[in-house]
């Protein structure tokens, strides 16, 4: 997911002694409030909700639980930040030098900011902090230098005219972001949008507010305005409907299911509000014969268990060409059982627990309904009960019919389905075969085929033999139910920008 991560794979997720891993084993996060006008406070209710460890079900603090008002209150401070232009007109390079000093304190404090990720979404702590720290930091430098190039263009036209565009910031950005990375995945809306001039409320996951909450103080810290940024932890399905439809917003920008997605696109549609949406994902990878099959079992492995397989790109669909599918399954069989699964504190675990005790029961529902459907289960497809955490075995599932719960929906655990194929064209059909096209894999030697495949699938990334690398300089989003709207590359300010045309009439000038 970032270029220091390199080729994630199990070896590599193996402690790296150049950094302190954990501050302090007893660590115990503060209690959560809102962060609205640069200011902490509690919301309007006084509620708060418990922040539960996912490793041993255990409430390890609290977080408030906002209302409407405080939505309100988050809008109304974010509107006059941009309205009076603290932040939207100061030079680009100042947001500029701004955004390389957020990006500076996240790398400072980033052992800090891994211990609290980790514990909130049970991750484990070193890819929180080799994956989710540093590419979060990644994403503020890179939007240092977009912050620096907001340049519009000169129109070629035969009036008698000078007209050009301006590239103009679009307000309020409201950001709603899912629990899986929820640190990197603000990253990547608040930095660019930061970069282009606007103000942010940001409405973190209820599961997994508090980095959200560091983030703020780590942006006010480095010397953004009062306002700019704002956050209210807090139910979706209660603030939802009225931060989307509020008038104070000009955008949304959406992580998250592709069914909150799709209802958050109803509710801004009925207010003409632009809505960018990076939604789920059932991805496919397809290994060919002609593949280097040890390299493409790594991938495999990683591609499914990367953050116990709560990722947007999981390459949850493996497609095996027949020739090399019982090889596979093998490869698979002897190595998934190995994958250390246990406390997200120890070096040594790659697979943590899932992040709560409903997304373990919805994992554990689909994997069952899926065998009920004929499916033969090669490893794992039970609970594993480790110190009350919220466990699931990585799981493999081979004859897996294409109708199956665990094909078409996207399961967001660890597991994987694996299918034979015979050539290409089949290999094409299943892989475009669900209503999702975030992301697909493709892993052969034949150069050829890999650009026939990389055209045809029907997905908003390609992998061709690798797995899951990202960068803020590369576009990432979906097609089909899995979105619209690109993060990240230079695209991502069609996302936080609008285009303004000016077209000034020359005195003088013929046509006048
Ligand atoms: P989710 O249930 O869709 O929630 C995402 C965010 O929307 C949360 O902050 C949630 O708040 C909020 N929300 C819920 N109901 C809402 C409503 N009616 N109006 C407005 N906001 C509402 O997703 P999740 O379970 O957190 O995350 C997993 C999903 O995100 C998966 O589908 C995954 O594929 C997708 N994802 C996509 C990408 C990508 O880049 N394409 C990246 C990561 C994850 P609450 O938490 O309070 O409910
Ligand atoms: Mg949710």
């Amino acid at each position: 997911m970032s270029p220091t991560a390199d080729r994630p794979s199990v070896d590599q997720t193996r402690p790296e002694p150049t950094f302190d891993l954990h501050p302090d084993p007893t660590f115990e996060p503060a209690p959560g409030q809102l962060f609205i006008g640069g200011t902490r406070r509690e919301s309007g209710t006084g509620l708060r909700h418990d922040v539960v460890d996912p490793s041993t079900g255990r409430t390890v603090t609290t977080i408030a639980a906002a209302n409407t008002d405080d939505v309100d209150a988050a809008v109304a401070a974010a509107r006059t930040a941009f309205d009076t232009g603290t932040w939207a007109t100061r030079p680009g390079r100042e947001r500029s030098r701004i955004l390389l000093d957020i990006a500076r304190l996240i790398r400072e404090r980033g052992a800090e900011l891994a211990a609290l990720e980790s514990l909130d979404v049970g991750k484990p702590l070193l890819l929180a902090r080799t994956i989710d720290v540093t590419a979060t930091a990644e994403h503020f430098e890179y939007a240092a230098a977009l912050a620096q190039g907001l340049d519009g263009t000169v129109c070629s036209t035969p009036l008698p005219v000078h007209a050009f565009t301006r590239r103009e910031p679009l307000g309020v950005i409201a950001a709603i972001t899912p629990f899986n990375f929820p640190l990197l995945l603000s990253a990547t809306k608040i930095a660019p949008a930061l970069a282009a001039g606007n103000a942010i409320v940001h409405k973190p996951a209820g599961d997994t507010s508090l980095s959200a909450l560091l983030m703020a103080e780590i942006l006010q810290e480095a010397g953004v305005p009062d306002g700019v940024l704002n956050v209210v932890t807090g139910s979706g399905a209660q603030l939802g409907d009225h931060l989307v439809s509020h008038p104070g917003v000009d955008k949304i920008s959406f992580t998250g299911s592709a069914q909150v997605g799709a209802h958050i696109a109803h509710v801004a549609g009925a207010h003409l509000r632009p809505v960018t949406a990076e939604l789920g994902g059932n991805c496919a990878h397809i290994v060919f014969a002609d593949a280097d099959l040890e390299r493409a079992v790594q991938d495999i492995t990683m591609g499914f268990l990367l953050n116990t397989g709560q990722f947007c790109m999981a390459g949850a669909r493996l497609l095996v060409e027949r020739a090399v599918h019982d090889e596979i399954l093998q490869a698979l069989e002897r190595t998934v059982p190995t994958v250390p699964v246990g406390d997200p504190r120890d070096p040594a675990t790659v697979v943590g627990p899932l992040a709560g005790a409903d997304r373990r029961e919805r994992v554990d529902r689909l994997v069952q309904e899926t065998v009920r459907s004929g499916a033969r289960v090669v490893t794992g497809a039970e609970r594993l009960d480790l110190n009350g955490g919220f466990f699931y075995r990585p799981t493999v599932l081979a004859e897996v019919d294409c109708h199956a719960p665990a094909v078409r929906e996207e399961v967001f655990g660890p597991v994987l389905t694996v299918q034979p194929f015979d050539g290409e064209e089949e290999a094409v059909a299943r892989a475009n075969g669900t209503a999702f096209g975030l992301a697909a894999g493709v892993q052969t030697s034949d150069l050829s085929r890999a650009h026939r495949l990389t055209s045809r699938l029907r997905a908003g990334t390609v992998w061709v033999n690798c797995w899951g690398l990202l960068d803020p300089a590369v576009p990432f989003g979906g097609v089909k139910h899995s979105g619209w709207g690109r993060e990240g590359g230079t695209e991502v300010l069609d996302s936080c920008t609008t285009t303004k045309s000016v077209i000034m009439s020359l005195p003088g000038e013929a046509g006048r």
